[in-house]
């Protein structure tokens, strides 16, 4: 149901309330888990952190039946149309959370194969910092999220356009010290 289209009054209201906490309470996340950050989040859904406790502990490996994609791990230019692809089949409204240093800006692979920050190429809603980020950082992360649902139901900002054609266009910062051309004084 798209409550934004409803005008505002009293019982228009109470249901978008209704709806915007049936979402936040029953994220249903689809991982994308390419690296290390992977092993926390699956730390996260597990019983000692419990992510049941959010609603968000039913990970979908289908996006058709996901709307919170996390992407936990760096992206490569080849892995990036897979994930458009999946980001685009998963239902509306969608939310992304960017997890750990790699996927928000290719963390120490500074690389041309990996991409600097996938949000360049897809939007992204919340930024959960780290290397890798701890399992409550990540929980943070999704409580951020369900401030969001709980303000307007709908991913903020203007949201970019995919940009379905990956071209590297990053430059390696160069070494800062030269490396040496010789092996062990030879
Ligand atoms: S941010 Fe750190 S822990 Fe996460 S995928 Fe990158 S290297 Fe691994």
């Amino acid at each position: 149901m798209d409550t934004q289209l409803l005008p505002d009054n009293l019982l228009t209201t109470q249901l978008k309330k209704i709806v915007n906490w049936s979402r936040r309470s029953s994220l249903w996340p689809m991982p994308f888990a390419t690296a290390c950050c992977g092993i926390e989040l699956m730390a996260t859904a597990s019983s000692r952190f419990d992510l049941a406790r959010f609603g968000a502990e039913a990970m979908r490996f289908s996006p058709r039946q996901s709307d919170l994609m996390i992407v936990a791990g760096r992206v490569t230019t080849k892995m990036m149309p897979v994930l458009q692809h999946i980001y685009q089949q998963m239902t509306e409204p969608k939310w992304v959370i960017s997890m750990g240093a790699c996927a928000s800006t290719g963390g120490v692979f500074d690389a041309y194969a990996t991409i600097q920050g996938i949000d360049q190429f897809m939007p992204v809603d919340v930024y959960v910092p780290g290397c890798p980020p701890r399992p409550e950082t990540l929980i943070e992360g999704i409580m951020a999220i369900q401030r969001i649902v709980d303000e307007d139901g709908l991913p903020k900002g203007p949201r970019r356009p995919l940009q379905l054609a990956v071209e590297p266009t990053y430059k390696p910062v160069p070494q800062p010290v030269p490396v040496p051309l010789t092996v062990g004084g030879r």
